[in-house]
């Protein structure tokens, strides 16, 4: 405790740290990740702005894809192929062989850790079909690949990893806000700044390595599945250094979100047996996919829905959803396999699954775009001569990266995977690159002062509009014009309406100035952060004009891999002027096929049928 900066005329004191890694976030990723440098005996801090089983990994529920073999025959190849086509060829190969190779081993990690799998007779890991996971490269039926605690898989994860990372020393600070990184001149990052809600201090932590692991922004939408913490917070920090996000137009909506209260039902509820069906009672993805039927990837079976309700066959008063039925499954199987969506199907649709179906509609779920890494979680900076170049000190993991493992669509059970994958890849890398003798790098004070100055002019801001005013107006913007059909005249109008609501954010008013749990400040600093995210989805999603995986375009309406086979980069200055660049696809594997890797024509882009 020492240091004074002075913003606006105020100031603000500092207590400092110095750790050789620290992490923010506790969810899956950051978990994973946190444990995985303090078990090599690296000082590592993990801040986090909620208490750690609160991430909102502790809501994931259908379960973690892993080619195990536990209940039929399976192999990571199949796993790669399926996740390459769910990609719909915009993944990063180089990645998505790392996911799948990789995964048996971090799933049999966890259940050490102590993961309460659910069993098979044998005892061993249950698996379950999930949507798009298929056997022999998608030429044979769905696989049961789906490791699952139950339907409470995250809830399982989060609680494990978080006890371990306390028994090896991981220090963490709980219900800390970050609030942005501290650069240095040459664009290395050597720290974070952090605000400790409860009794209002300013931190200043010194890092040899950041790891930003802060989630997803399914809260720049009215309806999400996501927590309402979800507010894509790292990539607003990245977007202030000075860097680009990666394929933020592509944003997943999941089929089965409850009508009206836009919380989950499960990919595994249709995983165990369940079906939709339209207001004829016709079982209409037998139509449309008719090998996969309902566990199609998830965009498909959202576009399938969509159109069914626009053509007048959507269940209900108004014709605006679609029902999805369990009721035919054995009550003992939905008490053991699913009984949390059975609980939230009576508490938030006051249906009784075992005899009513439940009103669902498609309901955004996850961002497959992020912060774009490599796949061992160091953050990328590019340039035109080098699209992989590394911006040093700083990697990022989870919902919140890019690797990209999902390109434009993500396989339903591919999230949990790529958290713990990939938070054990950044803690391997970091082990390797981190100069453990090296002194920690000092506090760069021109930072701090720019992170302070900012602070402090969104603390007294004093305009006319409420934040939430203004967050209703941006997720209203978002869910009409970059939904799940998307065309020229919705995202042009899109792109007009957020540029304008980044207008008003000068306007903002907040009302409660004090340090201590101050929620209006905590809800403004998200609102900032939400629309970085928001304005390079929506201008990414104008500018691509193609449709690929979750970016449907009525007036594109095939993918055209010669012109859009590759990653969209977008950068957003303090203006709100977008600048948009590209970046190769990675189409090489790791292994080649004579040392066991995948025949190349297997991965070989393809009319993306199920
Ligand atoms: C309802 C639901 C069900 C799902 N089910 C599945 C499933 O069955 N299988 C699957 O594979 N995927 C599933 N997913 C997707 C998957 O759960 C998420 O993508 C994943 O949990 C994200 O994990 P994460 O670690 O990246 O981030 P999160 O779990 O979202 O954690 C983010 C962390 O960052 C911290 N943080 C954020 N901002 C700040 C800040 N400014 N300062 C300090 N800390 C900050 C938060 O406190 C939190 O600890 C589901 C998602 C939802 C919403």
């Amino acid at each position: 405790m020492a240091d004074q900066a002075k913003a606006g005329g105020r100031a603000y004191e500092f207590v400092d740290h110095k750790f050789d890694v620290v992490v923010v976030g506790a969810g899956g990723a950051g978990l994973r990740a946190t444990l995985g440098m303090a078990e090599q005996g690296l000082k590592t801090a993990c801040i986090t702005k909620v208490f750690p089983t609160r991430s909102h990994t502790v809501a994931a529920q259908g379960g973690i894809a892993a080619s195990l073999q536990n209940m039929g025959p399976d192999h990571w190849q199949w796993h790669l192929y399926d996740t390459v086509k769910g990609s719909d060829w915009l993944g990063d190969v180089d990645a998505m062989e790392y996911l799948a190779r990789e995964a048996p081993a971090a799933v049999y990690e966890l259940e050490h850790y102590g993961v309460p799998f659910s069993r098979t007779e044998e005892g061993k890991i249950y698996q379950r079909p999930f949507g798009g996971h298929m056997q022999n490269f998608g030429e044979g039926p769905p696989v049961q690949r789906t490791c699952a605690a139950a339907d409470r898989t995250g809830h399982a994860i989060l609680h494990t990893l978080y006890g371990q990372s306390v028994r090896n020393n991981a220090q963490f600070f709980i219900e800390y806000f970050a609030l942005d990184l501290i650069m240095d001149d040459d664009g290395t990052c050597t720290g974070v700044v952090a605000w400790n809600l409860d009794d209002g201090t300013i931190h200043r932590f010194a890092a040899k390595m950041v790891v930003l692991a802060t989630g997803g922004y399914g809260r720049a939408y009215l309806s999400a599945t996501s927590a309402h913490t979800c507010t894509g917070d790292g990539n607003g920090m990245i977007a202030r250094a000075g860097l680009p996000l990666q394929d933020m137009e592509f944003v997943q909506f999941h089929p089965t979100g409850i009508y009206g209260a836009g919380c989950l039902i499960t990919e595994g509820a249709r995983g165990e047996g369940g079906y939709l069906v339209n207001s004829e009672g016709e079982r209409f993805m037998e139509r449309y996919a008719p090998s996969a039927k309902d566990l199609a990837s998830r965009d498909v079976v959202s576009r399938c829905m969509t159109m069914e309700i626009r053509e007048g066959r959507g269940v209900g008063k108004e014709k605006d959803h679609i029902f999805l039925h369990l009721d035919h499954l054995d009550p003992a199987v939905l008490a053991e396999r699913l009984p949390g969506i059975s609980e939230s199907a009576k508490i938030f649709a006051g249906v009784d699954v075992t005899k009513e179906p439940i009103p669902v509609l498609p309901t955004v779920h996850y961002n497959m775009g992020g912060i774009p890494t490599n796949y061992w979680g160091e953050v990328l900076n590019p340039t035109k001569d080098d699209p992989d170049r590394i911006a040093p000190g700083l990697m990022a993991v989870g919902e919140a990266g890019c690797a990209s493992v999902h390109g434009a669509n993500r396989l339903g059970s591919n999230s949990l995977i790529d958290l713990v994958v990939f938070g054990r890849a950044a803690a391997i890398r970091a082990g390797e690159v981190i100069d453990r003798a090296a002194a920690i790098p000092a506090i760069n004070e021109k930072s701090v002062d720019r992170i302070m100055e900012r602070f402090d002019r969104i603390r007294h801001a004093d305009g006319g509009t409420p934040t939430a005013q203004l967050r209703d107006k941006m997720q209203k913007a978002m869910q009409e014009d970059a939904a799940v059909f998307r065309t020229q005249e919705s995202l042009a109008q899109g792109c007009k309406r957020i540029s304008g609501i980044w207008g008003e954010l000068s306007d903002l008013k907040v009302y409660d100035r004090s340090m201590i749990w101050n929620s209006d400040l905590v809800e403004t600093l998200e609102l900032e952060n939400l629309m970085a995210c928001a304005i390079t989805t929506v201008y990414g999603a104008e500018a691509r004009k193609e449709s690929r995986g979750a970016h449907a375009r009525e007036d594109f309406a095939e993918r055209d891999d010669k012109n859009w086979r590759h990653h969209t980069l977008a950068r957003v200055d303090d203006k709100g002027e977008v600048a948009l660049s590209y970046r190769p696809v990675h189409t090489e594997p790791l292994l080649q096929e004579a040392d066991g890797g995948i025949e190349l024509k297997k991965i070989a882009p393809k009319k993306r049928v199920y």
